[in-house]
């Protein structure tokens, strides 16, 4: 298949764009790209998808998100609205996971995850918690995403905040899932071991998470020093920052995964940078907690692997990208940053971390990677070329003017047609599950 007639963007530093161009498709790859005619020309037997003009683009990836949030949309507070980090997660998240029943875990992905293939992310990390519906909940999860058809790398949240019962259960999931994406290997999923936080781990807990089989292999996903208290405790019970206490039990390397990093020192991002740690920026999500910002700029100028994130508070990448840009320059003090910092984090950062745990490219338009892409609606005001992609990548497109999301040279959603899921019966039983969460949470 060829998908052209469009102004194709690859979105590295800088964009290349081609403006009457074209994606050639065979399989589950991309085997070309180029001038459309060109390419045309070299395939002339393959069907071909005209854009009308359209962007066509790398589908979005987003390597920080929480599938099982969708519930917390209205969900009340259990008392006074919260001032600090640890009172919204007692007082929301962990009522609404604790309450989670497997048909919950389904539903509540589902839901997100048709809201990615509407906004155009082809790919996601979750980082699941059901502490009452743990067995299995990963293969739940997995069911809903091979039904919607986008890729996903799972992990379940491992933590003591429910004892050692939960906590052994929790690290067998991880163990299982890690076990099961080896033996029977699916394009669509991978597997890495899911930690909370420092502030809910114990000595001992890390130590068993670390020496569970496979973990280290798969490496860990891990919310690090997202609010102060995480910081305050560890230096209280532990005598070191966040980062250095998880470095001396050898949760860091090459695929582990440090979300947030806000309350984070010079010293322990050398660490960091040392162990070849991908880092995970969620801007919204950590101005929405008012955890405050982490250090964006210092880790990217050492060169360190920074990627994009929601943490679950949006399914739309490119009001990610906005957000990131926004709040780096308002960080920064400085109206020049951010703009090419954002679409750094998002695509080829989050392409060089996913390629931490799939062997085929995701997340660019070049042969050889995977046909993973989006068309965008999108009627540019001025001209799109290599030194403006970036001004309407954060000034004009939106994940709503995605026209088309093709995962692995599948249409998954054409001209804004679903084609894998009836998202109104999902979204019908979704509000009557959420009402009756709501009312024993
Ligand atoms: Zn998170």
């Amino acid at each position: 298949m060829i998908v052209g007639s469009g102004v194709v963007v690859s979105c590295g530093s800088p964009a290349h764009v081609i403006e009457d161009g074209a994606v050639a498709i065979s399989g589950e790859l991309i085997v070309d790209v180029g001038p459309c005619e060109e390419v045309r020309q070299k395939y002339p037997e393959a069907r071909f998808e005209d854009v009308g003009g359209r962007l066509i683009m790398p589908g979005m990836t987003c390597t920080h998100t929480h599938l099982y949030s969708t519930f917390g949309v209205g969900m009340q507070f259990d008392g006074p609205p919260p001032k600090v980090f640890s009172r919204i997660l007692e007082g929301l998240w962990w009522r609404l996971d604790r309450a989670l029943t497997e048909e919950d875990v389904w539903i509540s992905a589902m839901v997100p995850l048709i809201r990615c293939v509407r906004n155009g992310t082809t790919t996601i990390f979750d980082h699941h918690s059901s502490p009452n519906a743990i067995a299995g909940s990963l293969d739940i999860i997995a069911d809903a995403v091979t039904r919607v058809g986008i890729r996903a790398l799972l992990a379940y949240e491992v933590s003591d905040r429910d004892g050692p019962g939960v906590r052994d259960e929790a690290i067998g999931e991880n163990v299982r899932f890690i076990e099961r994406c080896k033996r029977n290997p699916s394009p669509l999923l991978r597997a890495t071991f899911g930690l909370h936080a420092s502030l809910t781990l114990s000595d001992s807990t890390l130590t068993k998470c670390v020496e569970a089989s496979g973990a280290r292999e798969a490496g860990f996903h891990i919310h690090t020093a997202e609010g102060v208290e995480d910081l305050i405790r560890s230096i209280r019970r532990y005598g070191k920052p966040v980062v250095k206490r998880l470095d001396d039990f050898g949760i860091w390397n090459d695929r582990s995964l440090a979300v947030n990093c806000v309350h984070v020192s010079p010293e322990e991002i050398e660490i960091l940078k040392e162990r070849d740690v991908s880092v995970v920026h969620n801007p919204g999500s950590n101005m929405g907690n008012a955890v405050g910002a982490a250090p964006i700029e210092e880790m990217i100028s050492r060169g360190m692997r920074v990627g994009l994130g929601t943490d679950g508070y949006s399914c739309d990448m490119f009001e990610g990208l906005k957000i990131a840009n926004l709040l780096l320059k308002h960080e920064e003090a400085d109206p020049q940053v951010g703009w090419a910092e954002a679409p750094l984090m998002a695509f080829e950062n989050n392409s060089s971390i996913i390629a931490k745990y799939w062997d085929v490219p995701i997340g660019v338009l070049r042969p050889g990677a995977y046909a993973d892409l989006i068309v965008v609606d999108y009627w540019a005001p001025t001209p799109v070329c290599e030194s403006s992609f970036h001004s309407h990548l954060l000034l004009g497109i939106s994940g709503g003017m995605v026209d088309s999301t093709m995962v692995g040279g599948r249409f998954l959603m054409r001209h804004r047609e679903l084609a894998t899921v009836d998202e109104w019966e999902i979204a019908a039983r979704s509000r009557e599950l959420a009402r009756e969460l709501w009312n024993r949470a």
